[in-house]
């Protein structure tokens, strides 16, 4: 009993260490120094033309082991590194390895054109070089722009400044896409969908979750799939965990959409995996 208890003590003790150096400005050194060290990693989660339930592309997600904390999600090391710099720096590793993971599957003859999905923080609008580096990496790879999509928050769509208009126009001429993610939970969005030129939407998982649950919540979902329909943009349904939701999203005409019950994000072998045996 005792040992157990000691045990316990231990675990809190972990756990409490475990907290502080996520909150410490020791973490963002160390994140500075796994972006050096290659402790960085991809997963890939498969995106699905839903009726046919064949993976068209795949998002790109960040993922931080950690030597002595292991697991460190996304949720928790974005936000650090969004206070420094140093996400401009992450955005650039992202950016290029998934580019390159790219052209890798374009080279297998066993995998079809896939596109790719990438995260991009509000942040990174404040570094310029990055929006010149993005379509000198796609001519270097052979990779048709179109085949991108630079997935934005609301945050940084919606920060009406010249300036941010004027990259959105940029990231358009460059042919490259832009999809809006999480939609419905910032603000004011839907104004902005007619001014920002957007080509898709990503439904938040919050909205997929309820809408099997609660009817004014399902009609809400079918009426954001009917506007999307109006406006022309494509649709990306987010989290989708059961065969209810995806039944719901398909009779109601939403094309696309990824999800736990389909797959969940994995390394990028597994992946290409999984795209050849759909054959
Ligand atoms: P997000 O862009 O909205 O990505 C979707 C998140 O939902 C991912 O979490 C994904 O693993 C998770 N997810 C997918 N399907 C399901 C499901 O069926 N159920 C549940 N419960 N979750 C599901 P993840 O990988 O932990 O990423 C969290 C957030 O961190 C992302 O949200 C994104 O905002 C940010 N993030 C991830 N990678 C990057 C990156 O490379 N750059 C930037 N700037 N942000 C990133
Ligand atoms: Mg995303
Ligand atoms: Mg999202
Ligand atoms: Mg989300």
């Amino acid at each position: 009993q005792a040992k157990d208890a000691g045990k316990n003590c231990l675990v809190v003790f972990e756990a409490q260490m475990r907290q502080q150096l996520l909150e410490s400005i020791e973490l963002e050194n160390q994140l500075a120094q796994a972006i050096a060290n290659d402790q960085l990693t991809l997963h890939y989660q498969p995106i699905y033309e839903l009726s046919g339930k064949r993976v068209i592309g795949c998002e790109a997600l960040v993922r931080w082991i950690h030597p002595k904390l292991g697991f460190i999600s996304p949720a928790d090391f974005i936000p650090i590194a969004e206070k420094s710099s140093l996400i401009l720096e992450l955005g650039q590793w992202v950016y290029q390895t998934a580019c390159q993971q790219l052209q890798r599957w374009d080279l297998d003859a066993q995998l079809p054109n896939l596109n790719m999905s990438i995260n991009m923080s509000p942040k990174q609008f404040d570094d310029e070089s990055f929006f010149t580096m993005v379509p000198q990496l796609l001519r270097r790879l052979s990779l048709d722009p179109a085949r991108i999509s630079l997935e934005l928050t609301e945050t940084a769509i919606l920060e009406h400044t010249e300036r941010n208009q004027k990259l959105l126009a940029t990231i358009k001429q460059s042919g490259m896409r832009i999809y809006l993610d999480d939609f419905g939970t910032g603000y004011s969005s839907i104004a902005h969908l007619a001014t920002t030129p957007i080509d898709a939407i990503k439904i938040d998982k919050t909205f997929v979750d309820k809408a099997c649950i609660y009817e004014r919540d399902n009609r809400l979902l079918v009426s954001i799939l009917a506007m999307a329909k109006h406006l022309e943009l494509d649709v990306v349904a987010e989290g989708i965990e059961t065969p209810d939701q995806l039944n719901l999203l398909i009779s109601n005409g939403c094309a696309l959409g990824q999800g736990y019950l389909l797959a969940r994000p994995m390394p990028a072998d597994e992946f290409a995996d999984l795209v050849r045996s759909q054959g």
